[in-house]
């Protein structure tokens, strides 16, 4: 017997971790699995990876390369109902420590991955007085509480056939994601059955839980149109093994040394910033977009001119059908980089330069890259932020055209089956152009979260991680990893645990949204209730329908500027209030938070007049900038006035850095509604300048609410451009430094009775939301597709651990350390 009574000790207190795992593995000393120094093994392990597995259960275990002191498989429960800290916030109920000599950990994880799932069942088997629950519970040879009919039985109008399972270690993680993997080129259904359980091919966690050990028979069942293909190619691949040698997996010494402390936030893992939220389980793939090589000279210009020519006709043709490909996909405000990725192919100095280079003798790709690479450096060169992204944009569509001339360097291309892609940073159109049947995953060792590759990745959906190091690139293609964008680390080399987790981490993250998506209009009101409003970023009247459809309670930020970025003139009145009527309309009562125009700093507008300045980010940005153009902003205060009427706008000004600007854009307001006969609205202000917050007692006096940006938050308290293209790992908003501000912020708001919101995309990230809702924020206000997500996290958090982690936050010395607090960790999961 694996586990029998004598392993399980009840109502046992060990005073700390080490005592802990020490009383149990004495169970298996006792009971002749191990020898006692299996026990320090047991130790050791925990320095390199975390055994605590969630619903207060841990598993300790020895290191691999200790197996010689394991008589024979054991498992030994010690039951502690009052818990022993574990690392962190963990607290542990049941001690399970395993000693497990093949491959029964398989069978064991299966029956803790179902106990993990079922919180009750934790919660009784942590206080239980009778033994029998936990052998019940924990056996893995005791039958299923849910046991299903064996599928022969029902194989009808389907074909079925006996395979076994790899004879090395079974059905264990790899052989189980070749599974995966060859179910899902097919269209059929394809079920596994073993002793009575089923799993679905395509499932990883669930062909684990099949528990199948070496040679195990397993019943395939196919049904579907391609059935006798996939049942051809299932059992060529249970023949072959499915991949897995006889080798013993690496022992831990011969693996990469782990990082160290602080920089990783699991054993082994490379740490970035989360990016793109979700979880992916593939091989790592080196992205290289190079084109293939060519000669640098041609004795024939003319025939070099007209290849030019034609590449660039067919880049043209390509950007336009990308374009409208990712208008469908992922919306029509992200494709619209592509479409200015095809004026470049227009640019006349451009083309008279590569024309010229021509004539000279070059080849048109040697042309073409040496105009494009000295135009693209010295954009980069004038150290302007948004000229620098311009300068990005066009190397960007000089590769795309050299693939045209001279074909893509094929080898560099080729993409693996669930790639996770490593680049130093992408470009949007590289990152729009990887396919998403094959890319499950992105990792930059540059960038930041608020950088175009983000931001796509979000929007297509795929888990992504920025600004992890070098290391990343480091890593050899197809290197199996773990990539956690909801964490935001790297894990290399999984263990089964690992990839264990990662599967059942992904599938918790579909059952997720599909019920955040059902409960969308629930509102966000803690178990403890406290109600939190979550409320839409919109920038067109179009979207308030989209938002309110998705469970948005308003729009938090309406940003103006938006609206009119690729204008020449100034809007007129009537044409904004047009726009703001249609926006109070479309959110039908609900209330819209209309910033007034934010021109300067990253969002200069062509009918502004910007002076010249070294640091426009410092400079004549925001309100600033509305107060040095009265005539501009009072147009635009007397159509928000108006639109008023139709529903319930606020205003709420940027950039605000004290008293002084704030008392005369009141007075302006003030004076254009009572020319109006307006009836009054609320007027608030941006927190995102330090002073601001340090003075928010004195400012809460005169602005009716709040909205903390934390993007220029962090970029001014931190002293990181938020466009830089390296320096994105320092720019964490959930640095102590920003934590702290956004805390004397909400009190200085509270203590006059003013409501606080944060429209940043700090209030996206899952990390952020139970520490803002500690520091007592009352709005939350967020990209369309994550308000449904954001509401169910809220809903499952309670309010007096979400203060008891912002404290624990608020004592931190840095960011990394906040993001590794184990409470918080818990808290972002939640749903
Ligand atoms: C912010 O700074 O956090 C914010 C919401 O404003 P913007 O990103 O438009 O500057
Ligand atoms: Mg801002």
């Amino acid at each position: 017997m694996i586990l029998s009574a004598e392993r399980i000790r009840l109502n046992a207190s060990p005073p700390d971790k080490e005592s802990a795992i020490r009383q149990a593995a004495e169970l298996l000393v006792q009971t002749g699995a191990i020898q006692p120094g299996y026990a320090e093994s047991m130790l050791r392990r925990e320095g390199e990876a975390d055994t605590f597995l969630g619903n207060g259960i841990a598993i300790p275990h020895g290191q691999r390369g200790d197996r010689g002191l394991i008589a024979r498989t054991g498992i030994a429960v010690l039951q502690v109902p009052a818990g022993v800290r574990w690392n962190g916030d963990d607290v542990a109920h049941l001690v399970v420590a395993i000693a497990a000599q093949g491959d029964e950990h398989i069978a064991v994880l299966r029956r803790l991955t179902e106990v993990l799932g079922d919180e009750e069942l934790a919660r009784h088997l942590a206080k239980t007085s009778d033994t029998q629950d936990i052998l019940r519970a924990l056996d893995p040879d005791a039958p299923l509480p849910q046991a299903t009919a064996p599928v022969a039985a029902s194989a009808e109008g389907g074909l079925t056939a006996e395979v076994q399972a790899p004879a090395a270690a079974g059905l264990h993680a790899r052989p189980a994601r070749a599974v995966t993997q060859l179910a899902k080129t097919f269209q059929s259904t394809i079920t596994l059955a073993f002793e009575g359980r089923q799993a679905d091919a395509r499932s990883m966690i669930a062909l684990l839980q099949l528990g199948a050990g070496p040679g195990a028979r397993i019943l395939l069942t196919i049904r579907g149109p391609d059935a006798a293909a996939a049942m051809a190619a299932l059992q060529a691949g249970f023949a072959e093994g499915l991949g897995d040698k006889d080798e013993q997996p690496p022992m831990p010494a011969d693996r990469p040394p782990p990082l160290q402390p602080g920089q990783s936030l699991v054993p082994g893992s490379i740490t970035g910033l989360p990016a793109s939220p979700g979880v992916a389980v593939g091989v790592l793939h080196r992205f290289r977009s190079e084109a293939a090589g060519f000669a640098e000279t041609s004795a024939d210009p003319v025939g070099e001119t007209s290849a030019l020519e034609a590449a660039l006709q067919a880049t043209r043709e390509e950007l336009r059908d990308l374009a409208q490909e990712m208008a469908v996909r992922i919306g029509a405000k992200h494709a619209e980089i592509f479409s200015a990725h095809a004026e470049f192919l227009d640019d006349p100095e451009l083309l008279t330069e590569a024309h010229a280079a021509i004539a000279n003798g070059a080849s048109a790709p040697a042309a073409w890259r040496d105009a494009t690479e000295s135009r693209a450096a010295a954009l980069a060169g004038l150290g302007d932020a948004l000229l620098a992204a311009r300068a990005i944009d066009l190397k960007d569509v000089a590769r795309r055209l050299l693939r045209h001339l001279v074909g893509p360097d094929e080898e560099a291309a080729a993409l693996p089956e669930r790639a996770v892609v490593a680049a130093e940073d992408l470009t949007p159109s590289e990152t729009a152009s990887l396919d998403p049947a094959k890319v499950v995953g992105m990792v930059t060792s540059a960038g930041g979260p608020t950088a175009h590759t983000a931001i796509l990745a979000r929007a297509m959906g795929i888990p992504a991680v920025v600004a992890a190091g070098p290391a990343v690139l480091e890593l050899a293609d197809g290197t199996p990893v773990v990539l956690d964008g909801d964490n935001g680390y790297l894990h290399p080399d999984p263990d089964d645990m690992a990839l264990a987790a990662a599967e059942a981490a992904m599938a918790r993250g579909r059952d997720r949204a599909a019920a955040a998506r059902h409960a969308a209009f629930r509102p966000a009101v803690t178990r403890d209730g406290r109600r939190v409003e979550v409320a839409a970023n919109v920038r067109r009247p179009e979207e308030a329908a989209e938002a309110v459809a998705a469970g948005a309670e308003g729009s938090g930020l309406v940003r103006s500027e938006f609206l009119f970025h690729d204008r020449a003139e100034p809007p007129s009145e009537e044409e904004q209030f047009d726009l703001y009527r249609r926006l109070a309309e479309g959110f039908g009562g609900l209330p819209v938070v209309l910033r007034t125009l934010d021109a300067g700093g990253d969002k200069p507008l062509r009918f502004v007049r910007h002076p010249a300045e070294a640091n426009p980010f410092l400079g004549l940005r925001g309100l600033r900038l509305s107060l040095a153009e009265p005539q501009l902003f009072r147009t635009q205060v007397r159509a928000a006035l108006r639109a008023a009427r139709h529903g319930d706008i606020k205003l709420m000004l940027p950039m605000v850095d004290g008293l002084e600007d704030l008392h005369a854009a009141r007075a302006l307001i003030e004076a254009e509604r009572a020319a109006l006969e307006a009836p009054r609205v609320e007027v608030g202000i941006m927190v995102e300048v330090p002073s601001a917050a340090v003075m928010a007692d004195q400012l809460a006096g005169e602005a009716d609410f709040f909205s903390i940006g934390t993007n220029d938050l962090t970029q001014y308290t931190l002293a990181v451009d938020r466009l830089h293209p390296t320096m994105g790992a320092r720019s964490d908003a959930l640095d102590p430094a920003v934590l702290r501000l956004i805390d004397m912020t909400v009190h200085a708001a509270h203590a006059r009775g003013r409501w606080v919101g944060v429209c940043g995309n700090m209030a996206a990230d899952a990390m952020a939301a139970p520490i803002l809702l500690g520091l007592g924020v009352d709005e939350l206000s967020v990209s369309i597709p994550n308000v449904a997500v954001l509401k169910a996290q809220l809903r499952a958090l309670d309010m007096a651990r979400a203060e008891d982690v912002a404290r624990q936050a608020l004592n931190c010395g840095t960011a990394a350390e906040v993001r590794r607090l184990a409470g918080l960790r818990e808290l972002a999961d939640a749903t």
